[in-house]
């Protein structure tokens, strides 16, 4: 039998560590967002054009989310200061007008330095099972784990293309804290019927598009199912933000209001 002496000794040391942990974290969202910081972000295209007034909301959540959040380099990867805030930054536009606090429930980001293989599991109607392996770029595994391949990460630097990797999971995050409701009709909250019905409608529309062999402004992956469709929407949403409001004009609305920012008005 453990003595009562060593479980009171042991609950001191734990509720200490959280007290120190918490002073820490709040210290750490006291300071400002470091100048070199600034430098650090400015290869990444997105965050170049985020204005001013936009901006300082979404460097709070992104140190909010460096505070919190563990990072873990796999594969060999050691992860440096600049992965950690081109992921966390872009992340933190997701959040910042909304939630700020949104990614609490997230533990640890796990970067590899390219795609990685993860063990996929599909049973048909019949029952019968079957086992493979797929690449992947990125993952958002639960609420509380997400992982990412740099080097498609880095690929999204090229431009305005539609593609960040960064954007698309954290955006499965999101869904996941929701229980899923913002994709699959659950309940949510007062516009949700009308935020259901604009997404599924331009989910139907991108399914037709791609079984027509037509060109599409939001990657035809999103047509795997309406999960997959609010992720890479939120891609093309923030990339390529005014072709997206002229093609979409009603998700456009749906996704300003829901992320707080309209990144058409951008510069
Ligand atoms: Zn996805």
């Amino acid at each position: 039998m453990i003595a009562p002496a060593l479980i009171g000794a042991a609950l001191v040391i734990i509720v200490s560590w959280r007290i120190a942990r918490a002073r820490r974290r709040a210290r750490e969202l006291d300071q400002p967002f470091p100048e070199e910081w600034h430098a650090l972000l400015a290869r990444v295209p997105l965050w170049r054009r985020v204005p001013p007034p936009v901006r300082a909301p979404v460097e709070h959540a992104a140190q909010r989310l460096l505070a919190r959040v563990s990072f873990i380099g796999c594969n060999g990867l050691t992860v440096t200061d600049e992965m950690r805030l081109v992921i966390a930054a872009q992340a933190a536009l997701l959040v910042a007008h909304r939630d700020s606090r949104a990614y609490d429930a997230l533990y640890s980001v796990l970067v590899y330095p390219g795609e990685f293989v993860v063990e996929d599991r599909d049973e048909d109607e019949f029952g019968l099972v079957t086992v493979g392996r797929r690449a992947l770029s990125g993952q958002a595994i639960d609420v509380s784990r997400i992982v990412l391949s740099w080097e498609d990460i880095e690929a999204g630097f090229t431009g305005d293309d539609g593609y960040n990797v960064v954007l698309h999971e954290f955006a499965h995050y999101l869904d996941h804290l929701a229980e899923g409701a913002l994709t699959d009709g659950g309940a949510l909250a007062p516009s949700a019927a009308r935020w259901h019905a604009t997404l599924e409608s331009a989910y139907e529309a991108l399914c037709d598009a791609v079984d027509r062999g037509e060109d599409s402004l939001i990657d035809p992956y999103g047509a795997e199912d309406l999960a997959e469709f609010f992720a890479t929407a939120t891609e093309v949403f923030f990339e390529r933000a005014r072709e997206f409001r002229v093609a979409h004009p009603g998700l456009h609305a749906e996704l300003c209001e829901f992320y707080g920012v309209d990144p058409a008005a951008w510069p």
